[in-house]
C-alpha cells in the first residue's frame, strides 16, 4: 500500500499590518506577532478622495491573500518569498493617519504612518533650546490627526538643575493641557524603563526636531535597533526625487515604533481661523463658558478662554501660540 502524500497550493487569507515599503514591495507583520514576509499590491487600491502618492503606508492593517505549498501551521516567511510575495487585496479602513507633503505647495501628499495608538514627542528644554510655539503647532497637528500625545523631555542630566523653574513651569502648562510628559535621560538612562513600558502594547509614532536625541533614545530603549542617524535629512525630503521610505521597528521589550525624520513638514493641516482653538484641548474646554459662538478668543466680549489666561488657568505661552497661529492662517502650512 502506497501512502501519497500530495503537496497542494493552498490559498491561504488572512489580516496583517504593513511594517515597510521598499520600492518594489511590502512587508507585512502580523502583529502582534513580528513574522515579516513581503507582499505586493494587486493592481491598483485606490482611495477615495485621498491625493496621497501612497495608497498603503506604514501602519495599515491590509487584507492578504498567498498561495503557499505548505501547511498552516508554518511561520509565513517560511512560505511567502519576493518570488513568490502575498498579495494585498483590501486595506482596513484608517482610524488615524499623519501626512506630509512633498513641498510645501504641493498638493499632493505622503502618508507618513497610519494607525498609530500614541505620538511621542521628543523635546528638549535646553541643547536643543525648546520652541513652545512649534511643540504647539505639532500638538494641534496630533489633536486634528486624533493621535494622542506624550510629550518626553530627552536630556533632563543637561538641564534638570540649571533649568528647574522652567522645567516646573513645562510640566504645569502640558500637564495641564492634557499631555503627559515624561522625563528620560538616553545618556543615563534614567526614565527609560517609564518610557519603555509606555510603548509596550502600541504602535508609537517618535518624532522631535533633530538634535534633541531621538535616535539616542531609540537606541536607549532597544540596543539592537539602530536608527539610521541623520542619514534622512530634512532637506531630502524637499527634493522632489527622493522617496522616503517610513519603517516600523519591534522593540524587544514589547510594541512597535514608526520612527520619523524631524518634525519639520509634518504639522501641515489646513485649519480654518475659527477651527484653531478646536485642537487646544485647554481652550476648547474654556470656550463653553464664551458668551459668543464661535468666538475667536480675541476681541469677543465675555470670553471664557481669554479670562482663563488672564486668572492664569490657561499658559499665556500656549495662548500666545494660538495668536500666532491665528494670525498665520494659511501661510504656516
Ligand atoms: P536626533 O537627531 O534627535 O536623533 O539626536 P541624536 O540621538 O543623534 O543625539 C544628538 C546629540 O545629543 C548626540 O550628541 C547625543 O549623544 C546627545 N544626546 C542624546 N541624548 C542625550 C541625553 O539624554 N543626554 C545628553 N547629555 N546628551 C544626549
Ligand atoms: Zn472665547
Amino acid at each position: 500500500m502506497y501512502l501519497c502524500i500530495e503537496i497542494a497550493n493552498v490559498m491561504m487569507k488572512g489580516e496583517a499590518t504593513v511594517v515597510k515599503h521598499t520600492g518594489s514591495h511590502y512587508l507585512l507583520s502580523r502583529l502582534p506577532e513580528w513574522d515579516l514576509f513581503p507582499a505586493v499590491l494587486r493592481g491598483k487600491i485606490r482611495l477615495k478622495g485621498s491625493s496621497a502618492t501612497n495608497p498603503v503606508a506604514v501602519g495599515d492593517v491590509v487584507a492578504y491573500e498567498a498561495e503557499v505549498s505548505g501547511n498552516e501551521g508554518m511561520p509565513m516567511s517560511g512560505m511567502v518569498t519576493l518570488e513568490n510575495p502575498a498579495v494585498i487585496t483590501s486595506v482596513t479602513p484608517r482610524k488615524n493617519y499623519i501626512i506630509r507633503k512633498s513641498t510645501n505647495l504641493s498638493r499632493q501628499s505622503h502618508i507618513i504612518a497610519a494607525n498609530l495608538d500614541r505620538a511621542f514627542i521628543i523635546a528638549t528644554i535646553d541643547y536643543p533650546e525648546i520652541k513652545l510655539p512649534f511643540l504647539d503647532r505639532i500638538l494641534v497637528t496630533c489633536e486634528v490627526y486624533n493621535i494622542p500625545v506624550t510629550i518626553v523631555l530627552n536630556k533632563v542630566d543637561l538641564y534638570r538643575d540649571s533649568h528647574a523653574e522652567m522645567l516646573q513651569a513645562f510640566h504645569e502648562i502640558y500637564e495641564g493641557a492634557g499631555y503627559p510628559v515624561m522625563e528620560v535621560s538616553a545618556l543615563t538612562g534614567e526614565g527609560v524603563d517609564a518610557l519603555r513600558e509606555a510603548c509596550k502594547g502600541n504602535v508609537s509614532l517618535f518624532s522631535g526636531v533633530s538634535g534633541v536625541g531621538k535616535s539616542s533614545l531609540i537606541k536607549a530603549l532597544d540596543p539592537s535597533l539602530d536608527p539610521r542617524v541623520g542619514e534622512i535629512s530634512d532637506v531630502h525630503l524637499q527634493g522632489k526625487h527622493t522617496t522616503t521610505f517610513y519603517e516600523m521597528y519591534a522593540l524587544s521589550s514589547g510594541g512597535f515604533i514608526v520612527d520619523t525624520p524631524g518634525l519639520r513638514g509634518f504639522g501641515l493641516v489646513d485649519l480654518k481661523k475659527e477651527e484653531i482653538a478646536l485642537y487646544f484641548p485647554e481652550m476648547l474646554k474654556a470656550s463653553e463658558g464664551c458668551r459668543f459662538a464661535p468666538c475667536t478668543h480675541t476681541h469677543e466680549p465675555g470670553c471664557a478662554v481669554k479670562e482663563a489666561v488672564e486668572n492664569g488657568d490657561i499658559s499665556y505661552d500656549r495662548y500666545s501660540s494660538y495668536l500666532g497661529m491665528l494670525e498665520e492662517e494659511g501661510k504656516y502650512r
